[in-house]
């Protein structure tokens, strides 16, 4: 499933220099975006970057100040909320609490005057798909926080809208029940085969759920990609800051060749790096690598292209995997992580070791300073 690499592709939901204005503020800057039927998509960023506005005007609930925003061809401008084959499911979800879990899921079917009969059928098919059956007959508040965000998840789904518009949708649960859900979103999107369009700030829950993420600052997007283009290729620093862990190494490109670009740090230490970008020599840049890209040693590696020594500052044992700072002998910082696939590692470093660190030519990006 990759319909963004197909050309003939057709667009689905299309942001089109899309501007929105709260009196001088712009929390939408001449936006462009455009997402694919079927997808799980993300938009990510801080709060205040305008992700929200972003949704609530594909909801109807607030009109763009410039620009046109299409579903399946059709403009959306002037169409109120209720008539668009979109659903939005808020963070705060605000269930009926007088209302039973079935009832709950009945309510917006009955407004919209389908037949009794057609809404039990419904509502039992509803209450199959978020396993809560033996559920129906009970109180908002004789449920679990999950169990209550299922049956959100099963009231907006109920009247099988085409989009499925998410604000945070698990930022009310704890961090594991969290994890449990962004699985279960995910069945449900492929079970429904909706397009989902999910609202985060967590890049962790949109690198785990989503088919693409937008990552946006100060209402513009940074980049559209897939989690994994998102953490390997970042196209901005602001992108690999955003999204895990990264060092920066600041430097000048020395020399640019067909296949390898030699960069200079401040202090004259030299990186060999493989992709240097539309760099040319002499510009400034930073080179960003991720710490799990970085390898660290007691000893001065044989045959590392890249190989910087420095001195262990600290150890963080975290269970699954050892993060090291390491103070390289410029003084610069380096984060290094290395999975504990093994009881114990077999070159233990401790604190003001000296230690070695050592990377690929292919292992970082190459980003405008
Ligand atoms: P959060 O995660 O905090 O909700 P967000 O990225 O979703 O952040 P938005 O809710 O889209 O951000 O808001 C973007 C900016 O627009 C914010 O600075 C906000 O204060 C402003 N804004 C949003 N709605 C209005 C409004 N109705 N009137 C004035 N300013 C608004």
């Amino acid at each position: 499933f990759a319909p963004w690499n197909d050309p003939n592709a057709k667009p689905y939901i299309q942001f089109d220099n899309v501007t929105k204005k709260f009196g001088d503020f712009t929390a939408v800057n001449n936006l462009s975006l455009t997402i694919f039927e079927r997808e799980f998509f993300a938009l990510l960023g801080a709060s205040g970057c305008g992700k929200s506005t972003l949704l609530r005007m594909l909801a109807g609930f607030e009109e763009p100040t410039a620009g046109r925003i299409l579903l399946d061809g059709q403009d959306l401008r002037g169409i109120p909320p209720y008539r668009r084959p979109v659903n939005m499911m808020f963070q705060s979800y605000a269930l009926f609490p007088h209302m039973t879990v079935e009832n709950n899921i009945a309510f917006g079917l009955k407004q919209e005057g389908m037949p009794k009969s057609d809404i039990e059928k419904r509502v039992a098919e509803m209450l199959k798909l978020v396993k809560l059956e033996q559920f129906a007959k009970r109180k908002p508040h004789q449920l679990s926080g999950g169990q209550r965000q299922r049956v959100a998840l099963a009231r907006s789904v109920a009247k099988r809208p085409k989009v499925l518009l998410l604000d945070e949708p698990l930022g009310a649960l704890d961090k594991k029940l969290r994890e449990e859900t962004q699985f279960e979103l995910m069945d449900l999107q492929q079970e429904l085969g909706l397009t989902f369009v999910v609202v985060t700030h967590d890049q962790e829950e949109a690198m785990t759920m989503a088919d693409r993420i937008a990552i946006m600052d100060k209402g513009e997007v940074m980049q559209v990609a897939t989690p994994a283009e998102v953490y390997e290729a970042p196209t901005s620093r602001f992108v690999a800051h955003f999204v895990g862990n990264v060092n920066m190494f600041e430097g000048k490109v020395a020399e640019r060749a067909a296949n390898t670009t030699r960069i200079t740090g401040a202090t004259g230490a030299q990186i060999v790096v493989e992709n240097g970008g539309n760099t040319a020599a002499g510009a400034d840049i930073v080179f960003a690598i991720r710490p799990e890209k970085i390898k660290v040693s007691s000893k001065k590696p044989v045959d590392a292209v890249n190989a910087l020594e420095g001195e262990v500052y600290d150890v963080a044992y975290l269970g699954d995997m050892t993060v090291y700072h390491i103070r390289l002998d410029d003084g610069q910082m380096v984060r290094a992580s290395a999975m504990n696939a093994s009881r114990v590692s077999d070159d233990p470093l401790t604190w003001n070791d000296r230690a070695w660190v050592s990377f690929r030519p292919d292992a970082g990006v190459v980003l405008a300073r």
